[in-house]
């Protein structure tokens, strides 16, 4: 399914858990996304593996808005995560400094969303009701960049985090830039291992049990690029493609994957 395919086949429903990408239903999208899997890449500083595809992604940006509200402390949150956006050229600007948060998103050049507790992020752009902004701004062309909870929370729904619910959203429809999940920090079964919990990929069966949407298992390192109608695999790892009724399908970067997950 195409991502206009998706927009239109998402109408207006009276389910509140069915994703709003309503605004520009029927209209060219010209997205422009950048899907961490992970902000930190163990042996290395914050963001710095997606440092040049961030770069990429924004080029032109002088000024980002961040969303910290994954993390409860957003101030030292948004203290890291300036510093490591200055670093490659890029000024920070927060969603939780802001006297008018949906000013600011429809003012903003691009956005960074922070990894942490989805459903707190989820909640909390909810609750300041910038999610239909950020989905127009989005539409418009503004680039939107997230790392984990902020890559969740570009999907349909945020049905696939791995977090726990420690609060409630009105809703689990997300942003739906995209129209496949993501399943972030995905892990491989140990071989040998006793844990007798669910593994990652019985937990995406599961969700594929109950729902018909493709759910994309982004190990950590691995980072999507998606343009237009493009979805391109990239970074330094590789990805397993979960769809409902078929085996799953291993991806390594770089490698285009929308024909996978449309
Ligand atoms: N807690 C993760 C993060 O943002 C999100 C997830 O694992 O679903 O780092």
């Amino acid at each position: 399914m195409s991502f206009l395919h998706f927009l239109i086949r998402f109408q207006p429903t009276d389910s509140a858990d069915e994703p709003e990408s309503l605004l520009y239903a029927g209209r060219a999208v010209a997205r422009r996304l950048l899907l961490i899997s992970t902000s930190t890449v163990f042996g290395t500083r914050y963001l710095e593996h997606a440092f040049s595809e961030l770069r990429e992604v924004l080029e032109g940006v002088r000024r980002v808005l961040f969303i910290p509200h994954a993390l409860k402390d957003h101030a030292g949150y948004l203290a890291k995560a300036r510093a490591a956006f200055e670093e490659i050229g890029f000024g920070l600007e927060s969603l939780h400094e802001a006297k008018d948060p949906r000013r600011s998103v429809v003012e903003a050049e691009a956005i960074f969303c922070g990894g942490g507790n989805t459903f707190r992020l989820l909640n909390s752009l909810y609750t300041m009701d910038v999610l239909p902004l950020l989905r127009k701004r989005v539409a418009e062309g503004m680039p939107y960049t997230g790392a984990s909870a902020g890559s969740n929370l570009a999907c349909p729904t945020i049905r696939t985090t791995n977090d726990m619910p420690i609060v409630e959203p009105p809703s689990l429809a997300g942003l739906g830039l995209v129209s496949f999940q993501i399943n972030p920090h995905y892990l491989d079964p140990l071989p040998g291992s006793t844990h007798m919990g669910e593994t990652r990929e019985t937990r995406i069966r599961e969700f594929h049990e109950e729902n018909d949407v493709p759910v994309v298992g982004l190990r950590e390192g691995a980072i999507l690029r998606v343009e237009g109608e493009s979805v391109e695999l990239r970074g330094r790892a590789g990805a397993r493609i979960f769809r409902r009724g078929a085996e799953p399908v291993e991806a390594t970067p770089v490698a285009s994957i929308e024909a996978l997950v449309g």
